[in-house]
């Protein structure tokens, strides 16, 4: 069943590339440094083509059980996160050293689960991401294991590339481990089962065939690449999974040497998430703006504060505000980068004028387009959700 198509690695603008612990450390001997060398000349040549590439790595315990020399078995929580501790630094380095070997500078990112789930947390951490990404350099996110306890953490890393995902707006999230692909059935326990090349949907029959199987050194099995899939693909962000065995997984898939199951996106990023601003329940607050403003937005141009006219309501930056037109109609929904009070201060002013009236630098814009969605054309803005 061919419904979707699928779109080679390199034609992708954002990747988030999710590697397993089994790949990237092993049990003996550590650090299996070849492999990465060879991950970054992949990601070196993605970048090339313009590429941006988003790193989410595990493999912090695993290589801090080895580094502290722990027997094998289950881990305490507080030694595991201990060896997260240990591990991690030098995972870090690792990155850090072999990507450096291509000229790409790296920047840690450490997420707690309040990180994507508390949208003012969200913004923050995107915003940061962002930057990295501008400045060129490739993020290598991990969970903050060292921190994170039973009841609040993702607890693999499927999952959290998928929140990435969506956070970057990528369009393309790779799951490399030790499992090559999606099967009708657990292969090692039924001999008839099926390789599933193409994904169009998850639907229950997919999610029934996911099982429950994690290998060893990773907390992920195919369930939560499942749902790592139901994340991404909503969202707008295709997703492949792929063995990450041989040296240069990337371009196998790409070759065609390797097989891998890919799961079709819903929509596109962009749609996807401006539906989710928009279908939020409740604004806290309305910014009234200009005509000029609302010729801008109607446009396609961020809110910019010189626009402003008045700002009602007590809102935190993050929460869904309304933007309100010149005839007091909602015209547009999203994100505010200010809270209430500081938008008070800034509205009607120029850019130029934000960072002598808060103290601190600021942001130019209101409201980020990528964070807005214009409710009067809302059947416009919200094709594909
Ligand atoms: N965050 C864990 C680590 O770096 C890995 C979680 C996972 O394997 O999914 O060790």
């Amino acid at each position: 069943m061919k419904t979707a198509s699928r779109k080679p690695i390199g034609s992708h603008r954002r990747i988030v590339i999710k590697i397993g612990s089994a790949l990237l450390v092993d049990r003996k001997s550590g650090l299996k440094s070849a492999w990465l060398e060879a991950m970054s000349a992949d990601i070196a040549g993605l970048k090339q083509r313009g590429i941006e590439v988003l790193v989410v790595s595990s493999g912090a315990i695993a290589l801090g059980r080895s580094v502290l020399k722990l027997p094998s078995g289950a881990l305490k929580l507080e030694e595991s996160q201990a060896a997260a501790a240990v591990g991690q630094i030098a995972l870090a380095r690792a990155w850090s050293e072999s990507l450096s070997r291509h000229d790409i500078v790296a920047g840690q990112i450490l997420l707690t689960l309040g990180d994507t789930e508390e949208r003012r947390r969200y913004l923050n951490a995107r915003e940061t991401l962002n930057q990295l990404m501008k400045m060129g350099a490739v993020p290598i996110i991990n969970e903050n294991d060292t921190v994170a306890t039973t009841e609040i953490r993702y607890g693999d890393n499927d999952r959290l590339a998928a929140r990435v995902a969506t956070m970057a707006g990528a369009d393309l999230l790779v799951l490399l481990s030790d499992i090559d692909g999606l099967y009708t059935a657990p292969p090692h326990q039924d001999p008839n089962a099926q390789f599933l090349e193409v994904i169009p949907a998850i639907t229950p029959e997919i999610e029934a065939m996911a099982g429950g199987a994690a290998s060893e050194l990773s907390r992920g099995g195919m369930r939560t690449k499942i749902d790592a899939g139901k994340i991404a693909t909503s969202a707008g962000c295709a997703m492949i999974i792929a063995s990450g065995k041989p040296d240069h997984p990337l371009r196998d898939i790409e070759n065609g040497t390797a097989r891998s199951s890919w799961f079709a996106p819903s929509g596109t990023p962009v749609t996807a998430r401006k539906t989710w601003i928009a279908g939020q329940l409740a604004p806290a607050g309305e910014l009234l703006v200009d005509a000029g403003a609302e010729q801008a937005l109607l446009g396609g141009k961020s809110l910019l504060p010189a626009g402003v006219k008045a700002v009602k309501g007590e809102f935190f930056r993050g929460d869904t505000v309304s933007i309100m037109g010149a005839h007091g109609r909602e015209i547009a929904r999203g994100l505010c980068g200010y809270d209430a009070d500081e938008a008070r201060l800034i509205a009607g002013r120029k850019t130029g004028d934000i960072e002598a009236l808060l103290g601190y630098a600021g942001r130019s814009a209101m409201i980020h387009r990528d964070d807005m969605v214009m409710t009067a054309t809302k059947a416009r803005e919200t094709i594909g959700a």
